[in-house]
């Protein structure tokens, strides 16, 4: 754990610690300039794979953020990197949206929606489920044992306006209840995505702090890449939440502008 004032590279969680919904907090340009003012780096960390990185530019650019590729490490730019070293070629099943299908064609691969040339199983945030999706991934999962089954991320909820959805961990849940399978995940808590972006940015977990507002994906992801984990409670944690958790955050602050507070103090 390192002080705030030191760290170099801030990984952000997005929803719930820089903006909520759609609203933007109104400390977070002030907080991103200041960061790049002072020489160091931030990269946008998203678990979610219902949007590519073109629709989060789109996202930022109007709050007022100007953001490029090289500013995001996302679940499906992780799933992109995991399939290429272990599963470089293979054919796609994608229970996921057009956007992370786009993504994965872009990295190389194939995406099928015939399940008799199905190699890799990918599960994603999918805001176009349909029920005919859940039925050819239950196919595969029961008529091909082992079959590699990867998803980009384990939340069980995602916000919206009026509360929450469910996301890709409730999804497979339902999977697991019919085949008894966990898939691999990509995304935050696994250290892949952390990792990912510390070779991105070139720097070391000393130097590196990932800030998000979930425990059991954001603080974990820290945890479990051994780098400084801040929690903001300024989304989904409330103070229960993080007494009754295992897992501890380095630090626990009310919002992100507290970040801002201490690299202005110094
Ligand atoms: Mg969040």
């Amino acid at each position: 754990m390192r002080k705030i004032s030191d760290i170099e590279l801030f990984l952000f969680d997005m929803d719930g610690t820089l903006y909520l919904g759609n609203s933007l907090y109104d400390f977070t340009i002030e907080l991103l300039d200041t960061i790049k003012k002072s020489g160091r780096r931030y990269l946008f960390m998203t678990n979610n794979s219902s949007l590519s990185v073109d629709d989060y530019i789109k996202k930022l650019d109007k709050f007022g953020i100007k953001a490029s590729y090289d500013d995001f490490m996302t679940s499906s730019q992780a799933a992109t990197y995991y399939l290429d070293k272990h599963h470089k070629g293979a054919r796609l099943y994608v229970c996921g949206t057009e956007s992370l299908k786009k993504e994965l064609r872009c990295g190389g691969f194939e995406v099928t929606e015939d399940i008799n040339l199905v190699d890799v199983i990918v599960m994603g945030f999918d805001t176009e489920l349909t029920f005919k999706k859940l039925r050819d991934v239950s196919y595969l999962l029961l008529t091909r044992e082992n079959i590699p089954y990867i998803a980009t991320n384990p939340d069980y909820v995602c916000p919206t306006e009026f509360g929450c959805v469910p996301d890709c961990g409730s999804v497979c849940d339902m999977l697991y209840n019919v085949s008894r399978r966990r898939p691999v995940i990509t995304g935050k808590p696994s250290s892949l995505m952390l990792e990912l972006a510390m070779e991105k940015a070139g720097c070391t977990r000393e130097q590196t702090a990932v800030i998000g507002d979930r425990i059991y994906t954001d603080i974990k992801s820290g945890l479990n890449a051994g780098v400084t984990s801040i929690l903001v409670l300024s989304g989904e944690t409330t103070p229960e939440v993080l007494e009754a958790s295992e897992d501890k955050p380095h630090y626990v602050l009310g919002s992100a502008k507290e970040i801002l507070d201490i690299l202005r103090a110094k």
